[in-house]
């Protein structure tokens, strides 16, 4: 356990050296340990991401309050129940109707649950996400300017896994593109847009080269995934 805390403690610090102050690293803890997730908490890292939504549900249940959960995986419209009472930032919004369903649950717990758009910028067809022109249909939508339990803070994108370089900066140019011509074009009352999740363990420094204030970083702190570790 030891080694396995100085590994930790190690990748972090590393981390956070390489990175500007102003970029939010969300520690992503899927099928991470109880353990491990509370060595990151006694370094004061509060940001956590998800991605199962009964795995973060327990782990919401079993630390103090002060964590802000990001959800990052897949949503499905009927589990928005299970998190809507706390979830700090919802990274995987990809459909009208999830955002409907995200404010009809935000209203129900009397809270404005904020969001980013999912874009999808990837070549691999496996990987969510709205096109750029989905995304600007949605923002454009009657409907959701009467939202008002739901507020729309950015963009979260993933690239290509792949080691071609300029085939990641130019997926991460490309959003950061879109995200600044939204900033600059679209007046939408639930839009307040001022982050751009981009970023993994594999691409962060190419992310944050292209205008990343929030990257999601599971294997450089806490090490490869055990599906078996929870
Ligand atoms: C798992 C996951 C991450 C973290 O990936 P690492 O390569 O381990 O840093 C980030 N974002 C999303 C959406 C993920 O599903």
């Amino acid at each position: 356990m030891e080694t396995i805390q100085e590994n930790i403690l190690n990748n972090y610090f590393q981390l956070k050296q390489q990175i500007p102050e102003n970029t939010t690293v969300v520690a992503v803890s899927k099928f991470q340990s109880i353990e491990k997730i509370k060595i990151l908490y006694d370094l004061e890292q509060r940001d956590f991401g998800e991605n199962y939504v009964q795995e973060l549900k327990s782990k919401y249940e079993q630390f103090p309050k002060d964590i802000r959960w990001h959800f990052i995986g897949h949503l499905q419209t009927n589990k928005v129940k299970y998190i809507a009472p706390f979830i700090h930032l919802i990274h995987s919004v990809d459909s009208l109707n999830l955002l409907k369903e995200i404010n009809k649950e935000g209203k129900k717990h009397q809270r404005i649950i904020n969001c980013l758009l999912q874009i999808h910028i990837a070549k691999e067809e496996t990987k969510f996400g709205l096109s750029f022109e989905e995304a600007k249909e949605l923002l454009h939508s009657q409907e959701i300017s009467e939202f008002q339990n739901v507020k729309i803070l950015g963009l979260m994108g993933m690239a290509t896994f792949t080691d071609n370089v300029q085939q990641i900066e130019s997926e991460f140019a490309s959003i950061k593109a879109f995200f600044d011509k939204i900033k600059q074009d679209i007046k939408c009352p639930i839009l307040d847009i001022k982050i751009l999740s981009i970023g993994m363990t594999n691409d962060y420094k190419i992310a944050i080269a292209h205008g990343s204030n929030m990257i999601r970083i599971g294997t450089l702190i806490f090490g490869e995934r055990n599906n078996n570790s929870i």
